[in-house]
C-alpha cells in the first residue's frame, strides 16, 4: 500500500522510532519492514441521525498493526484531527507497548473522527452502536479486544459491549475493557495508568537514590485520570506535589499542594485553578520548574525544541502519549541529568489492568483490588528493570532499550511462527 495514506507528523515519528531501533538492534531487514505497516486498517463512512433531523455523516478507522503474540488490542478514540496515520502510529506503539509488558496482545487502535463535546448523549450512542456495527466482523474478544482513549469512556465501551452482544445473540463482556464495574470491569482499571506511573517513577527513584518523601518534589501536568491518581499516590507515599496543571491553568505551592483537598476542590469547580493556598503559574512555566519528577500527563508534543533545554527535573516520567517530540527527545539522549521513563512503558499500567479485566471477563471470576494491584506492581516493575539493564548492556537511552524490548520480543514471535502458507 502507498505510504502516503498514512502521511501524518505522528506516523512519520514513529516510523522514525521503528528504524532508529531496528538499526540499535540489527532487526532482521524482513522483519524492520514489515513492521512498518499494519496488518489491516479498515477504514468506514457511516451515517447518523442527529437530533434536529438532519444526517451526519462521519468516517472512522480500525487499524490492526500485528497479532503475532496475541488478539489485537488497542483503544478507540473520538477527535476532530483522527486520521488513518495517527491511527496506525498509535497502533505501532500499543504493539510494542505490550510486548515489552509481557502481556500477550497484539496492537491496534481506532477512532472516528468527530468533535465528542458537541454532540447530545443521544448521538454519542448512536454513533457509537453505528461504528461498532459498522466494524462488527474486524472485532471479538479472542481477535481484536477495543478500549477508550482519548475522548471515549466507560459509557461508551458499555454501548460498544450491547451493541456487539445484541448482533451476537449473546452477551460477550470480554469483547472490550475499561468497561463500567456493573457490566464486568475490573476494579482499579480507572487507576491504573496513574498507578503505573507510580511504580516506574519508585523504579526509577530506587536506581538513582532519590527517597520519595517530603524531600521529592514532583510537578505534574494534567489532573485527568493519569494526571489526578499520580497526584494522589505520590501524596500517599509522602512525596511534594509542588505543582498540577490542567487545559485552564497550573498551580504551584513551596510547601507542597494538600492532593485530597485539591481533589474536592476540582470536584467543586472543574478545575485546579483557584485552589486555596497556591500560586498561579502559566502551564509552561510547570514544565520547567526545578523538580525530582516531572510528570506530563496531558497532551501531546508539549515537551519540543522550543523547551526541552529549560527542563530541570530528574526524572521525567511520560504519563501522556507522545508528549515529548521527536526533535526534543534527540536533545534528551544526550543529556544525562535526566532519566526518561518513556511513554510505552511509563503509562503501560492501563493496558495492563485491561489485560487483567479481559481474563477476569472470559472466566468470569473477578480478582480483589489488592490482587490486582500486586500482580500490577509486579509486572511493571519487571519491564523496567528489563528495560533498564538492557539500556545499560547495550549503552542506549531508556526509549530506545523499551523500543528494543518490545519489538524484539515481537519479531522471536514472528520467527517462531513463520510465514504462511
Ligand atoms: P483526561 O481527559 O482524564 O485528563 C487530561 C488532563 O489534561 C485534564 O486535566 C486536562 O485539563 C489536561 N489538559 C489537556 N490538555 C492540556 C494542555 N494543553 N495543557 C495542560 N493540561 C491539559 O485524560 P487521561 O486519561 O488522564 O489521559 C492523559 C494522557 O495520558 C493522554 O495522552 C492519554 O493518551 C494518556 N494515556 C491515558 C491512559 C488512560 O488509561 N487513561 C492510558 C495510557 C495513556
Amino acid at each position: 500500500m502507498m505510504e502516503m495514506e498514512w502521511d501524518d507528523p505522528l506516523y512519520r515519528s514513529t516510523v522514525a522510532l521503528f528504524e532508529h531501533t531496528a538499526e540499535c538492534m540489527n532487526l532482521d531487514p524482513n522483519i524492520r519492514r514489515r513492521l512498518r505497516h499494519p496488518d489491516r486498517a479498515v477504514i468506514v463512512t457511516f451515517p447518523i441521525r442527529m437530533d434536529d433531523g438532519e444526517v451526519g455523516i462521519f468516517h472512522g478507522y480500525r487499524v490492526q498493526h500485528n497479532n503475532t503474540r496475541g488478539p489485537f488490542k488497542g483503544g478507540i478514540r473520538y477527535a476532530p484531527d483522527v486520521s488513518l496515520g495517527e491511527t496506525t502510529a498509535l497502533a505501532m506503539l500499543m504493539t510494542v507497548k505490550c510486548a515489552l509488558m509481557g502481556i500477550p496482545f497484539g496492537g491496534a487502535k481506532g477512532g472516528v473522527r468527530v468533535d465528542p463535546v458537541k454532540l447530545s448523549r443521544s448521538e454519542l450512542q448512536r454513533l457509537t452502536r453505528r461504528f461498532t456495527a459498522e466494524i462488527i466482523n474486524d472485532i471479538g474478544p479472542d481477535f481484536d479486544i477495543p478500549a477508550p482513549d482519548m475522548g471515549t469512556n466507560e459509557q461508551v465501551m458499555s454501548w460498544l459491549l450491547d451493541t456487539y452482544s445484541q448482533h451476537k445473540g449473546r452477551v460477550v463482556p470480554a469483547v472490550v475493557t475499561g468497561k463500567p464495574i456493573a457490566v464486568g470491569g475490573s476494579l482499579l482499571r480507572r487507576q491504573a495508568t496513574g498507578r503505573g506511573v507510580v511504580y516506574m517513577v519508585e523504579s526509577a527513584a530506587a536506581k538513582l537514590n532519590l527517597e520519595l518523601d517530603q524531600s521529592a518534589t514532583v510537578a505534574i501536568q494534567g489532573f485527568g485520570n493519569v494526571g489526578g491518581e499520580a497526584a494522589q499516590r505520590l501524596y500517599e507515599k509522602g512525596a511534594k506535589v509542588v505543582a498540577v496543571g490542567d487545559i485552564r491553568g497550573a498551580i504551584h505551592s513551596k510547601a507542597g499542594l494538600d492532593i485530597p483537598a485539591l481533589q474536592q476542590h476540582f470536584l467543586k469547580t472543574g478545575s485546579v485553578v483557584g485552589f486555596p493556598g497556591s500560586d498561579e503559574i502559566a502551564g509552561g512555566e510547570l514544565l520547567e520548574l526545578p523538580v525530582d519528577v516531572l510528570i506530563p500527563a496531558a497532551a501531546a508534543g508539549v515537551i519540543n525544541d522550543k523547551n526541552v533545554t529549560k527542563l530541570r527535573c530528574r526524572i521525567l516520567a511520560e504519563g501522556a502519549n507522545g508528549p515529548v517530540t521527536a526533535a526534543a527527545d534527540g536533545v534528551l539522549r544526550e543529556n544525562e541529568d535526566i532519566f526518561v521513563i518513556p511513554d510505552v512503558m511509563a503509562n503501560a499500567g492501563g493496558v495492563t489492568v485491561s489485560y487483567f479485566e479481559w481474563v477476569q471477563s472470559l472466566q468470569s471470576f473477578f480478582w480483589s483490588a489488592d490482587e490486582i494491584d500486586e500482580r500490577l506492581r509486579q509486572l511493571m516493575s519487571k519491564a523496567f528493570h528489563e528495560i533498564f539493564e538492557l539500556a545499560q548492556r547495550e549503552k542506549v537511552d531508556m526509549r530506545t532499550a523499551a523500543m528494543m524490548q518490545g519489538m524484539g520480543r515481537v519479531s522471536e514471535a514472528m520467527k517462531l511462527r513463520g510465514i504462511f502458507p
